[in-house]
């Protein structure tokens, strides 16, 4: 049946005469049965990707890309004068994850399926995700982010289990939504959910009661943790999570008749950072249940665990109290303490322990002694893992220590969101760098090409109109589309510098004031959400909020420099914000972003990086060289001398230095103060001076020197087409195809 029949049988109408909503559900329907009709990706080893997030945007375009029906669908909608774009918009996306760590699962599951592999993820069916940020008097607010429809990709496998608390049991269902690769067989993301859950727990915002584990146990990701009852709750999430995937991996095992003795051979476990790690006393409980005993069940359980750190932030490596892990969990102590019997038998360095002197379990010190590999996401990362933060585990396992640096599936992040540059580099070098990203290097002999240089520009231009369009249609704002749109989305977080931003603001506006315009007009754009309860996030958003709308009122500055704050920032609007970027703001204190994945988006679709030496930032430099980059900041190795010695006094800049000292006194200047609340303000102007944890007032200066400079170079418009082409060329290292091949030679050998 051809394609335009199959959707009007869907609709009962023709496609003319159905609306865009009719037609989503005919196109989900469709796709679904699609990755029906495709075989599975199988072999006697499968990878298990278990992890609380999947950051996985809506997926009916990119699934329709995969199954290589894009170019048709587009074709038929359009015949009957539909666009597939303005259908997307019907979908809505999951907020299943928080940030790069979940869009990294994402990725990875298209790329495993794309190789072809056998795998799965293993995860949560969050009913309202993490939570949908809307913007009131200048702040973030939250409320839940429905996204489950009577129909939607979720599919119920009436698989059921059972899982153990102290005091009761909850039963679960067992949700898949299926994964199809890019031109390849279909994997699966597991999602578990609780069979009792009362989403109308939810009234207001997104607060709840956190006691009635039953009906709320898979309504939010991340729910709050500010007090014990949230800081349980994330424990009785974790471990339905984790029994679930562990009972189902031992079904699958039990159908092919495998040996659960032999369990390394046929299943790899790999633990995305500290949240799954409960999977190991888990596992080690059911194989001892089958008659395993403890030692040996000890033994296969860490021949199958590996684990990926992603962050050396000590607040979010996971320590729960043993008194918590009894409340919640009690069949899992005695594991757990064997655990770090063995341990403490072996080694005396109380820096390795699983269980400390206060009473609290290490998750990742747990995931290291009892998992065969130990990796970070960056190069960068890995050695500052292997040289500081992990040193005296990796003294003790130098061979379970390994990188794998992050990528980003270029289905999604350039086919997808960019069409027009898509379809042009196949043009220039052919489509097998669809299959082999390396392949993009090929564009590098068109780097002296004056017409497609101009052609590069004219693509840019485009996506910037496009993105003019979707500020006004969503967000009522207008945007010059001959502006230079310098972008930075990402979590807000202090450590990646929005602050630092957010000063440089302050400062071009000041210049604009005292009459020194820019050459060109400068569009900032912010994407980001804070986490509910970290209030300086939430300040740093206050001031980006206030000097929009400082900056909006002022006649005298807003013909040169415009702020707009994306609200909600997610997926979706990362597409339609990336594309149309010049200047990619990769700003963090060098030493803690692991890698980054966003710089990887941007420098794909022909962003210059503004820099520090941080994460992937520095392989993007070694890659694209240093006249292709803009780098500032002190290094790596600099500011963890300055942790190290307590060096870095941030009032010492502040006072030391005029300029410094204006732009963080303008935070709390009249003009800010009348727009914005003073407590807000307040505080983060007395932080600043006062303790500036990650070092924004260090950088502050040679930052706003080097973006002044990049500036400059916006204006030399071939030379910066050359710098965004050479960008894209480099970029193939970053496909997540690489990084997922290099998991599965080097951890998971599989095939
Ligand atoms: C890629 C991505 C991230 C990660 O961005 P970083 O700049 O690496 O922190 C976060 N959120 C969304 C929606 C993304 O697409």
């Amino acid at each position: 049946m051809d394609l335009k029949q199959n959707l009007e049988n869907r609709l009962g109408t023709t496609l003319a005469q159905a609306d865009n909503t009719a037609i989503y559900y005919a196109l989900l329907g469709l796709t679904k049965d699609a990755c029906n009709d495709k075989e599975a990706n199988s072999g006697d080893k499968k990878i298990y990707y278990i992890s609380a997030e999947f950051l996985i945007g809506k997926l009916l375009s990119n699934n329709l890309i995969n199954l290589g029906l894009y170019e048709e669908v587009k074709n038929v909608l359009a015949e009957a004068g539909k666009s597939l774009s303005d259908i997307e918009e019907v979908e809505p996306e999951p907020s299943l994850g928080n940030g790069g760590l979940g869009r990294l699962a994402a990725c990875f599951m298209d790329s495993i399926a794309t190789l072809g592999l056998n795998g799965a993820g293993i995860g949560l069916n969050y009913h309202y995700g993490l939570f949908q940020q809307v913007f009131e008097n200048n702040k973030q607010k939250e409320v839940k982010n429905p996204w489950i429809e009577k129909e939607s990709w979720l599919v119920n496998t009436g698989i059921h289990f059972t899982v153990q608390y102290k005091d009761f049991a909850l039963n679960s269902t067992l949700y898949d939504i299926d994964v199809p690769g890019y031109e390849s067989g279909i994997n699966k993301l597991h999602l578990f959910d609780v069979d009792t859950l009362d989403e109308s727990l939810v009234q207001d915002g997104i607060s709840f009661d956190k006691h009635d584990i039953a009906k709320n146990l898979t309504l939010f990701l991340y729910p709050d943790d500010s007090d014990k009852a949230g800081e349980l709750l994330r424990i009785y999430q974790q471990y339905f999570m984790v029994s679930n995937g562990a009972q189902l991996i031992l079904k699958e095992m039990d159908e092919k008749g495998y040996d659960v003795r032999k369990m390394y051979d046929h299943v790899v476990i790999q633990i995305n950072d500290t949240h799954p790690s409960m999977v190991i006393p888990e596992m080690i409980r059911l194989l001892m249940e089958r008659g395993v005993d403890f030692d040996e069940a000890a033994d296969i359980v860490s021949k199958t665990c590996a684990y990926t750190n992603h962050t050396i932030l000590a607040e979010a490596l996971e320590k729960w109290p043993i008194s918590y892990l009894e409340e919640v969990v009690p069949q899992l102590m005695p594991i757990i303490r064997k655990l770090d019997e063995k341990v403490k038998a072996k080694y005396s360095d109380s820096r390795v322990v699983i269980i400390d002197g206060e009473n609290r379990v290490h998750m990742a010190h747990m995931d290291i002694h009892y998992g065969f590999s130990v990796n970070g996401v960056a190069a960068l990362h890995t050695d500052i893992l292997k040289e500081s933060e992990l040193k005296p585990f990796y003294d003790i396992y130098p061979d379970k220590f390994n990188n794998k640096t992050n990528g980003i599936t270029f289905r999604r992040w350039l086919m997808h969101c960019n069409p027009m540059l898509s379809d042009y580099i196949t043009e220039l070098i052919g489509d097998g760098w669809k299959k082999d990203a390396t392949e993009l290097e090929n564009l590098l002999k068109f780097q002296d090409n004056e017409d497609v240089l101009k052609k590069m520009l004219s693509i840019k231009d485009e996506n910037k109109k496009i993105l003019k369009k979707y500020l006004k249609d969503t967000q009522n704002v207008d945007i010059a589309d001959d502006s230079i749109f310098d972008i930075q989305i990402k979590r807000l977080h202090e450590y990646k510098r929005q602050q630092m931003n957010a000063l440089y603001l302050i400062y071009k506006y000041k210049e604009i004031k005292a009459g020194r315009l820019p050459e060109k007009p400068i569009t900032m754009i912010f994407g980001a959400k804070a986490a509910p309860a970290y209030i300086l996030a939430k300040d740093i958003i206050h001031l980006i909020l206030c000097m929009q709308q400082l900056i909006e009122n002022d006649p005298q500055v807003n013909p040169y420099l415009k702020v707009v704050m994306v609200e909600n920032y997610n997926v979706t609007k990362a597409s339609k914000l990336i594309p149309a970027c010049d200047i990619s703001e990769q700003i963090s204190l060098a030493s803690k972003e692991a890698s980054g994945t966003g710089n990887m988006k941007f420098m794909l679709n022909g962003a210059v990086t503004l820099g520090t030496m941080d994460g992937a930032n520095v392989e993007i430099h070694d890659l694209v060289g240093k006249d292709n980059i803009f780098i500032f900041g002190k290094s790596s190795d600099e500011v963890i001398k300055l942790y190290e010695t307590s060096g870095y006094v941030s009032r010492k800049f502040y006072d030391d230095d005029e300029v410094i000292k204006s732009l963080v006194d303008f935070i709390i200047s009249p003009e800010l103060m009348q727009i914005g609340d003073p407590t807000n303000l307040g505080r983060l102007y007395k932080e600043l001076i006062n303790k500036d944890w990650f070092m924004t007032l260090l950088d502050i200066k040679e930052y706003i020197d080097v973006k002044e400079k990049m500036m400059a170079a916006y204006t030399d418009r071939m030379a910066w087409a050359k710098m965004m082409l050479v960008n894209t060329a480099k970029a193939g290292f970053f496909s997540s195809d690489r990084t997922i091949a290099e998991y599965n030679n080097d951890i998971w050998k599989l095939k």
